[in-house]
């Protein structure tokens, strides 16, 4: 019997070259084809978290909503959708980051946070920590950042590092 671990990887689909040239693409789409697999994962990432204050789990666009709902619902605690800038159609709380050429802006609704509770900042992926790092900063307009959750940590990136300074509980559950 292969660990959770293991199946995750197993299932993990590399794709070199996307979305441009150089670049090591993890498809985490395969795992969506797998409902049992994809409940264990659930069930661990959930686990992963316990003993913490946690009042909502905040999911980055898109990827992020996929398993971050589910681990919402897992914790039995409310899901917010952080999403690009310009889709949400209610009043919005925003926040600019850099990236390698220009820069990117993510919101998320005013009324879907919460003063002074403490929030889950769950995504896909982590590489460079950019993204993490706007998503707790826009977090942090409103309320506290309780820690980050993800699915891969691309560790040789040091993103963990970063997020570290902001929240020290940074899990993933493969490396
Ligand atoms: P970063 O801001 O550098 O930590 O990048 C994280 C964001 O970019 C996440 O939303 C990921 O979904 C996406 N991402 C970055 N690198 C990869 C990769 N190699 N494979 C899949 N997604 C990636």
């Amino acid at each position: 019997m292969k660990n959770l671990e293991e199946r995750v990887k197993s299932v993990i689909r590399d794709v070199q070259d996307f979305p441009k040239p150089g670049i090591l693409f993890k498809d985490i789409t395969p795992i969506l084809l797998y409902p049992d697999l994809l409940q264990d994962m659930i069930t661990e990432m959930a686990n992963q978290f316990e003993g913490i204050q946690i009042d909502a789990v905040a999911g980055i666009e898109s990827r992020g909503y996929l398993f971050g709902v589910l681990l919402a619902q897992k914790l039995q605690v409310p899901f917010i959708m952080i999403r690009k800038e310009g889709k949400l159609p209610a009043k919005t709380i925003k926040e600019s980051y850099d990236l390698e050429y220009g820069s990117a802006t993510i919101e998320v609704h005013e009324d879907a946070i919460k003063t002074g509770s403490n929030v889950l900042i769950h995504d896909d992926l982590l590489a460079t920590g950019g993204t993490a790092i706007a998503a707790a900063n826009l977090i942090k307009q409103k309320a506290n950042v309780a820690g980050f959750s993800f699915v891969i940590d691309l560790t040789f990136l040091e993103g963990s590092k970063k997020l570290k300074e902001i929240k020290p509980i940074v899990k993933s559950l493969i490396t």
